[in-house]
């Protein structure tokens, strides 16, 4: 036993220190790596939540660009197709008193004709040979009068109406003539706001592209969807006063203290928006 002992210890001995420092190397080679890859995770996930909601608030800015200007440009096509409108509207005035014009035209000439036949009829008058041709010369020259009073009537009727139509012309155009102003007023805003805000725009689309591409496509993809789906655009938030920053729910401590964590991306159970702790959301927002 003794001899066996002895073997065995000494064996061992060998055996343990070896194994001990084996061990210990092993150990140490696995903890340093652990702890390396555990913080590479974590930094990792912290630089994408850091990342996500800076993107979120240089497109928050872009959509505020793009809010001032939104009711511009279609308030300019808007004025445009009005304008057309009314244009199309004076044109089709214009035809009908065109038309109006040539009516009363030729009823002036109808009248002209009936005088000439009149005067006619008067002469023959002084040249009958009986009563007979005398009462129907004066019949002819009845009836040439009353077409001339018939033709006057129109005549009337037809000014009445050429009133009416210049009159709604006129109106048409000082509408028009408005419009068009506003337009130009309106179109001036808009090229002044696109000046102003464009140079803004362009280096906050830069910005967002920079961040867009820190951030995996996956999460991208998310994003993009989580925000179009987003009356207001808002796809990362920050939980506020226990509550989800975007739908306001309530958000349990454990999950809190989980995203204050940084350990992987949560998101809201309610709106599946991308949450991110008060801190972090401080740390980004200038
Ligand atoms: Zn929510």
């Amino acid at each position: 036993m003794a001899k066996s002992k002895s073997v065995k210890a000494s064996d061992p001995d060998e055996n343990i220190k070896t194994k001990e420092s084996e061990t210990a190397g092993r150990i140490a080679a696995h903890v340093s790596m652990s702890s390396a890859e555990t913080e590479e995770t974590e930094i990792s996930i912290e630089k994408k939540l850091i990342a996500l909601y800076s993107l979120q608030q240089i497109d928050s800015q872009i959509d505020k660009i793009k809010i001032i200007r939104g009711e511009l440009p279609l308030e300019v096509e808007d004025l445009e197709d009005e304008i057309v409108g009314l244009q199309t509207r004076i044109d089709n005035y214009i035809q009908e008193i065109q038309s109006l014009n040539t009516s009363i035209k030729e009823k002036e000439n109808q009248i002209k004709d009936s005088l000439a036949q009149i005067k006619r009829y008067e002469e023959q008058q002084n040249n009958v040979r009986n009563n007979r041709e005398y009462d129907s010369l004066s019949k002819e020259i009845e009836f040439q009068n009353l077409e001339i009073a018939l033709a006057q009537k129109r005549i009337k009727e037809f000014a009445h109406h050429l009133n009416l139509k210049n009159e709604e012309v006129s109106a048409a155009q000082n509408i028009m003539n408005e419009r068009k102003n506003d337009l130009e007023i309106k179109k001036a805003e808009l090229s002044d706001i696109v000046k102003e805000t464009e140079k803004e725009e362009v280096a906050l689309k830069k910005k967002s592209g920079e961040f867009q591409r820190m951030i995996e496509d996956r999460l991208i993809t998310a994003y993009t969807r989580i925000r179009e789906n987003a009356r207001n655009g808002l796809a990362v938030v920050s939980v506020e006063r226990d509550a989800c920053g975007g739908c306001f729910s309530a958000i349990p401590p454990q999950r809190q203290l989980d995203i204050r964590m940084h350990k992987k991306i949560i998101v809201c159970e309610y709106c599946g928006r991308i949450l991110v702790d008060h801190g972090l959301a401080e740390s980004v927002t200038p």
